[in-house]
């Protein structure tokens, strides 16, 4: 069994993504410097148009959670437990499947934050 060969360019990961000028379907990602911000662009991979942003892979639900918690902390309605919960996970940068479960639930029960 021969191993299939690895990307040619380790930069250069591709997408999905169907061109809307020449309807090609793979797109490039290109990523942009630290501190830009959107993360990375895609881009056409035949004729190098730009489709769209593209959010950090893994992290990109952190400031989003963040923002979550923050809301839910300025709630009356906690109980102190719940606050105690809401603080400790905020500083977590991975929740696990139990923790997520929740933060949904309370979510859920604060009706909703956007
Ligand atoms: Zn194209």
């Amino acid at each position: 069994m021969n191993q299939p060969t690895r990307q040619h360019n380790s930069n250069t990961t591709s997408v999905k993504l169907q061109c809307r000028h020449c309807q090609h379907a793979s797109a490039s990602v290109v990523l942009m410097p630290p501190g830009a911000t959107h993360y990375a662009a895609a881009r056409c991979g035949n004729c190098d148009l730009f489709l769209q942003w593209l959010p950090k892979p893994e992290n990109a639900t952190i400031p989003k959670r963040r923002g979550t918690i923050q809301k839910l902390l300025e709630s009356a309605a906690l109980t102190g437990w719940e606050r105690d919960f809401l603080n400790s996970i905020q500083q977590q940068k991975k929740l696990s499947p139990k923790q997520q479960a929740v933060l949904a639930n309370l979510e859920a029960k604060l009706g909703g934050v956007r």
